[in-house]
């Protein structure tokens, strides 16, 4: 996907502050954090939302909660607790079509989301 901001930056030509890789998932910070732990969990494949996955594609999502448990472990928040969210779509609040999941903490979340 050419055109992709999150494939540009598994392809480094989009620096970002890149805190997690290996063979299928990519995580970087967030440009504009809303807490003091936002980071995305990005697959390396190019999957545009949550209603484009095809059935191989359950397997890499569960590498991505994978590398959450890890980084949640490596940033010292596992305990205290974080959240993982994914939005599909512009109602949910997308707007990077490339399927990533964010990682929240170091703060009081509130619930419901806004
Ligand atoms: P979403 O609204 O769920 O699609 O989330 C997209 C996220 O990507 C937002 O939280 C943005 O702040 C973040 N973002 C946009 N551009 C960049 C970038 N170049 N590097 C890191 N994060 C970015
Ligand atoms: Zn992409």
């Amino acid at each position: 996907m050419s055109d992709c901001l999150f494939c540009k930056i598994r392809e480094g030509v989009i620096p970002a502050d890149i805190i997690f890789e290996n063979d299928d998932v990519l995580a970087f910070n967030d440009v504009n954090p809303q807490a003091p732990v936002h980071l995305l969990i990005i697959p390396k494949k190019h999957i545009s939302t949550v209603n484009d996955m095809v059935d191989d594609d359950q397997v890499i999502m569960g590498k991505l909660f994978s590398a959450a448990r890890t980084i949640a472990s490596q940033k010292g928040v596992s305990d205290d607790g974080y959240r993982l969210v994914v939005n599909c779509n512009e109602k949910a609040g997308q707007t990077v079509f490339h399927i990533h999941m964010h990682m929240l903490a170091d703060r009081a979340l509130t619930w419901p989301p806004g």
